[in-house]
């Protein structure tokens, strides 16, 4: 499989990087800062040398950078089977009702506007997969259905408009392939996540591979655990 990932350089991008490359896929890791790519890239070949994996300088906030992703990949591969949309940012904790405009927009710009970017861009190389599957790392802090907190509205509200974007992405592809889907890894101990976090990227990650493998996955929908789960 050809695999691309956003925000490959640390966290839970790094592990799928890692997890995917090792499970014997072709994998590019999208890095905003090239320098941080090639660490990652080293530091996963310490675990085996000969795995295919290379970098790609990749802000998610630039369609620049996402168009040359795109006219490199083409020249590269045949077709790209899985597009992991992972890179995202979490500024600012105030609610909706308080947070400044401008953290509101950056938040969308990366966590929304990134991975619809990437869509866009992937689709026609994504459409000559037998089986293409794009995976927006989500966040159970963008569900409706069982909310328990407020606070950290513009990730908040970034990651229930990434859910809406899924559910209307899949029904606009739903005369192709594609397969598209929204999952959240859980609590997971990353920079984003903070130490305490109940799960390791090794086994959030293992999980979400081994739903992404599962050939019901239903397009549209919302996974956590390994589980559909409400919007
Ligand atoms: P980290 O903060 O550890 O890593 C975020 C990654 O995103 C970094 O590689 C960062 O790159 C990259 N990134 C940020 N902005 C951009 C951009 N504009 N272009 C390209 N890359 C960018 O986060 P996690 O690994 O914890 O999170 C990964 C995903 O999982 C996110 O979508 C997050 O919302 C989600 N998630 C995480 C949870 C957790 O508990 N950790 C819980 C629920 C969801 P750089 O190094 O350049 O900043």
């Amino acid at each position: 499989m050809n695999c691309l990932i956003t925000g490959g350089n640390r966290g839970i991008g790094k592990e799928f990087c890692k997890q995917l490359a090792l499970a014997g896929n072709r994998v590019f890791l999208g890095s905003r800062s090239l320098e941080d790519g090639i660490n990652a890239i080293n530091d996963i070949k310490r675990y085996s040398p000969d795995i295919q994996i290379q970098t790609l300088q990749l802000d998610v906030t630039s369609i620049n950078d996402v168009q040359k992703a795109y006219n490199f990949l083409r020249t590269e591969i045949l077709c790209l089977d899985l597009l992991i949309n992972n890179a995202a940012i979490m500024h600012g904790s105030n609610g909706v009702h308080n947070e400044e405009i401008t953290i509101l927009k950056e938040a969308m710009e990366t966590n929304l506007f990134g991975p619809i970017r990437m869509c866009q861009a992937f689709l026609p190389l994504l459409c000559t997969s037998s089986m293409p599957l794009i995976v927006n790392i989500s966040s159970e802090m963008g569900l409706l259905s069982d909310k328990e907190a407020g606070g950290y509205g513009a990730y908040r509200l970034s990651k229930s408009s990434l859910n809406a974007f899924t559910a209307h992405l899949a029904f606009d592809v739903n005369n192709t392939h594609v397969k598209v889907i929204a999952v959240c890894p859980g609590w997971v101990q990353t920079d984003m996540g903070g130490q305490n976090a109940n799960r390791t990227p090794e086994i959030s990650v293992k999980e979400m591979i081994h739903l992404m493998n599962n050939r019901e996955l239903i397009s549209g929908k919302f996974y956590r655990f390994g589980e559909q789960h409400p919007w």
